[in-house]
């Protein structure tokens, strides 16, 4: 069976892959769990010499890359150029990060990490490169071999990356096996695998822990957000709205830490919003080689209907509509802007996923933490303002929480999400060595 890739912005096709039978998914793992036995007695330094050289082989690559990467994507070009380049960037450096953090301690302690065996990669559409390499690299350096499952929306950009790394990896090292829901159950219920790396959604997080269960498999989940905007009213309200528009419209809003709610106090609301809606209306819509144009299209029709349904859902329940607030043709979303945001709307309660400024204009700073952490989820969170800031963002309930500016510390930080949001972590030391068993001997 083939599984066929389209491009968003005009539904035509690009290109096919063969899904996985379940027969070659037991297949690929049981090669993997050989060829890990030679793979885990390779020195460190030879692991991540050999690692780090594939993703700078990939540099000559790049543009050809990027150009898959936003026709079957849809994002524009020089944020594809910029995932590609990040992608060999961090595959490159986070092997040298992983292989310092994963090598036996010079602290004389008792402490080593060991290889787990066979580890399952399962990533989502929207940073097809990115979330992949952030979980196979340091899954790799610590003595793993990995069967990566791209999603079925972006098979081709997966596809492509994985044979030039593996131009220069050893055979068996890393495997692409292609396929939706299905194919990612048998790879994630295999009894060969050791561990499931994984970033998507929520719901699939919870069929992959249950399903892991059954033999207790390690899990690095890196899961869907619902991230708060928190404004006060010190805020330096142009910032603070040229970041609200950014962050919701990064990526088509299709971005895990877009923002996706704000809370800002009532004496300073209209202004903010004013300034929103003055910075939003510059925003526009197109394909990923038209320039000036921001917002690509979203991805799937799926996630069209989604955003639809929360518009519609918001609408019914008071919210307004200050710019934007419907499809513009194809899989195009209008650059929105809407107020009255109410804790019953499935705006405000789910992550929307669109291109979707929704603002809530609170009585006090209470109210807006009470409303910020009032979620499952707890990947991000935002605040703008001056005195009170860093005491509110000590308040909130995330796992990576930004102070007049985007969450995520970047360089050696941890990328983690709190509650629902996250099981394990990657990067930084204590990411690295999620890949691994701690053994203690002596
Ligand atoms: P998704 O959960 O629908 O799918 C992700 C992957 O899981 C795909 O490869 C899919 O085929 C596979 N899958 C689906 N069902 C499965 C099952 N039962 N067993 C095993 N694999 C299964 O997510 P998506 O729509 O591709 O991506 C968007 C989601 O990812 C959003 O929720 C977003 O917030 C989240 N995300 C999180 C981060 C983060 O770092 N926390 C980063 C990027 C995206």
């Amino acid at each position: 069976m083939k599984l066929t890739s389209f491009d968003p912005s005009n539904q035509q096709a690009l290109g096919r892959v063969a899904v996985a039978t379940s027969e070659q998914v037991h297949q690929c793992v049981q090669t993997a769990k050989v060829y890990q036995q030679q793979w885990r007695q390779l020195p460190m330094a030879d692991r991540v010499e050999i690692v780090h050289k594939a993703f700078m082989s990939v540099s000559p690559y790049s543009d050809e890359l990027a150009v898959l990467l936003s026709k079957e994507m849809g994002k524009d070009i020089d944020r594809s150029t910029s995932e590609v380049r990040g992608a060999i960037f961090a595959g490159s450096h986070f092997a040298k990060e992983a292989g310092a953090a994963l090598s036996p301690r010079a602290d004389g302690s008792n402490i080593s990490y060991r290889p787990l065996g066979v580890c399952a990669v399962i990533s989502p559409w929207n940073y097809p490169l990115a979330m992949a390499v952030n979980l196979i690299v340091p899954a790799l350096i610590a003595g793993n071999t990995v069967v990566f499952k791209p999603s079925e929306q972006t098979p081709l950009i997966a596809e492509k990356f994985v044979a030039y790394l593996n131009e220069h990896l050893p055979s068996n090292l890393l495997t692409i096996i292609h396929g939706d829901e299905e194919v990612g159950a048998k790879l994630v219920e295999h009894e060969d695998v050791a561990l499931v790396a994984f970033t998507g959604s929520q719901a699939v997080g919870k069929k992959i822990m249950k399903t892991a269960a059954a033999s207790l498999k390690r899990l690095v989940m890196e899961l869907g957000g619902n991230d708060p905007m928190i404004v006060l009213k010190d805020a330096d309200l142009d910032a603070a709205a040229r970041f609200a528009v950014a962050s919701s419209f990064e990526n088509a809003g299709q971005m895990c830490t877009s923002t996706e709610r704000i809370y800002v106090e009532k004496s300073v609301a209209q202004t903010f919003t004013d300034k929103v809606v003055a910075i939003a209306s510059y925003y526009q819509t197109g394909c990923w080689d038209e320039p000036n144009a921001h917002i690509g299209p979203i991805v799937s029709q799926k996630q069209v209907t989604k955003i639809i349904d929360h518009m519609e859902d918001a609408k019914a329940k008071g919210a307004q509509v200050l710019l934007g607030g419907s499809v513009q043709h194809g899989n195009f979303f209008s650059p929105t802007v809407l107020t009255q945001l109410t804790p019953n709307m499935l705006m405000e309660r789910e992550e929307t996923f669109g291109p979707i400024v929704a603002i809530a204009e609170v009585d006090s700073v209470a109210e807006a933490i009470m409303r910020a952490n009032d979620s499952d989820y707890g990947l991000g969170a935002v605040v703008f303002g001056q005195a009170q800031a860093r005491d509110v963002a000590n308040q909130l309930e995330a796992g990576m929480i930004g102070i007049n500016k985007g969450p995520g510390g970047g360089g050696a930080s941890p990328w983690v999400g709190a509650k629902q949001s996250g099981l394990g972590f990657h990067g930084g030391v204590d990411g690295h060595r999620q890949f691994a068993q701690v053994t203690v001997v002596g």
